[in-house]
């Protein structure tokens, strides 16, 4: 069979796969701790992952910002993936939030400035959990068209076995974070946030590009691997650390956001203490760069900055955008480490540089 033929007779089943994709990733339900019919207010909401209002509108050109992805679909295009041009109300949006508990639950960092509070941060990192959730649970059910097209694509071959073991390391990712939420939630609910780890990195102008994600750190930023949270991935009685982060814009700047809870403490800590220690010729803003490119799928960009990249740099962060999804990108623990790229300039960071550690405050100065 040759390759159009194969693209053919896979047609209908990539055109179905693809339907149930869109349809599964937009399933609106209410992932609030509380979340229930009597609790639950008005309708599923597109809930925003970055503040729209500061975050993204500092970065918009015209309303608009570009997305920063790299799928199955954009990865094979020659020349590399393209940014996407998304409006600001679309933009980080995932609906798994009622619009009752969306616009209480979020209004201490919706509508008050961000200072850097522990519960801010708890805030934007719970909304990274929900949205991952959302993501992962759509995926799940996007599994039984994928195997359609899988099935379809391979002729001959039976990919049941790849499709197999695919399936249960997405169950076991979710069922992971499920339970990882529920350990967020008791502290949503109880407002009790003596468990919360959080650090702030500062800056003095705004950063080029946003984000909100959560993620299970395996290397540091001197590439120092973390077997401890590399050997838990993938087992369902194990429950690796969990980081959060966000980068947003603050009244004076912009801020790097961390979250985590303390039962995370063994990799967190370390991780966190990698980023903000001194490596010679190395800057934080940077840094932040390299961990949003090289783990994040939700990041958004100043179109302008994107654009004034130098082909060196666009290279790079092409590359790791396709970390993961190509099998030549195998991980290998330096993917953190410094590049000598300069990729943004943020201002003075290390001088502003305010980092809470287990709850109390520590000021590092350049
Ligand atoms: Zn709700």
């Amino acid at each position: 069979m040759t390759s159009d033929d194969s693209t053919k007779s896979s047609g209908r089943e990539y055109w179905d796969f693809k339907t149930q994709q869109r349809k599964n990733f937009k399933a609106s339900y209410c992932l609030h701790a509380e979340a229930g019919p009597h609790t639950c207010r008005g309708k599923v909401v597109k809930a925003h992952t970055i503040q729209r209002a500061t975050s993204l509108n500092a970065i918009a050109l015209n309303g608009h910002v570009f997305k920063l992805e790299v799928n199955h679909d954009t990865l094979s295009k020659e020349g590399g993936p393209a940014p996407r041009e998304v409006g600001i109300h679309r933009a980080s949006t995932f609906t798994g939030l009622c619009q009752y508990h969306d616009d209480v639950t979020f209004a201490a960092v919706e509508k008050q400035a961000f200072t850097g509070s522990v519960q801010q941060c708890f805030l934007l990192g719970y909304r990274s959990i929900l949205r991952e959730l959302h993501k992962k649970r759509a995926a799940e059910e996007t599994l039984p068209s994928l195997l359609k097209l899988a099935t379809a694509n391979s002729g001959a071959s039976n990919p049941t076995e790849f499709i197999d073991t695919f399936a249960a390391g997405m169950r076991i990712g979710r069922q992971v974070l499920e339970r990882v939420k529920k350990s967020w939630d008791r502290i949503l609910i109880e407002r009790n946030f003596d468990e919360v780890r959080t650090a702030v990195v500062f800056f003095s102008k705004c950063p080029d590009i946003m984000t909100s994600s959560a993620y299970y750190p395996v290397a540091d930023f001197d590439g120092q691997v973390f077997d401890a949270n590399l050997s838990r991935l993938g087992k369902t009685s194990e429950t690796p650390s969990l980081i959060t982060y966000s980068i947003i814009k603050s009244p004076n700047g912009g801020a790097a956001v961390f979250c985590w809870h303390r039962s995370a403490d063994d990799i967190c800590d370390p991780f966190i203490r990698s980023l903000v220690g001194t490596r010679p010729g190395d800057r934080l803003d940077d840094a932040m760069v390299r961990l949003a490119f090289t783990t994040s799928d939700n990041v958004f960009a100043s179109s302008m900055w994107w654009s004034n990249l130098t082909d060196e740099a666009l290279e790079v962060l092409n590359a790791r955008m396709a970390h993961g999804l190509a099998p030549q990108t195998a991980f290998h623990g330096g993917e953190l480490e410094r590049d000598g790229i300069r990729y943004v300039d943020w201002g003075m960071v290390r001088r502003r540089l305010l980092v809470t550690v287990h709850g109390r405050p520590q000021e590092i100065i350049d």
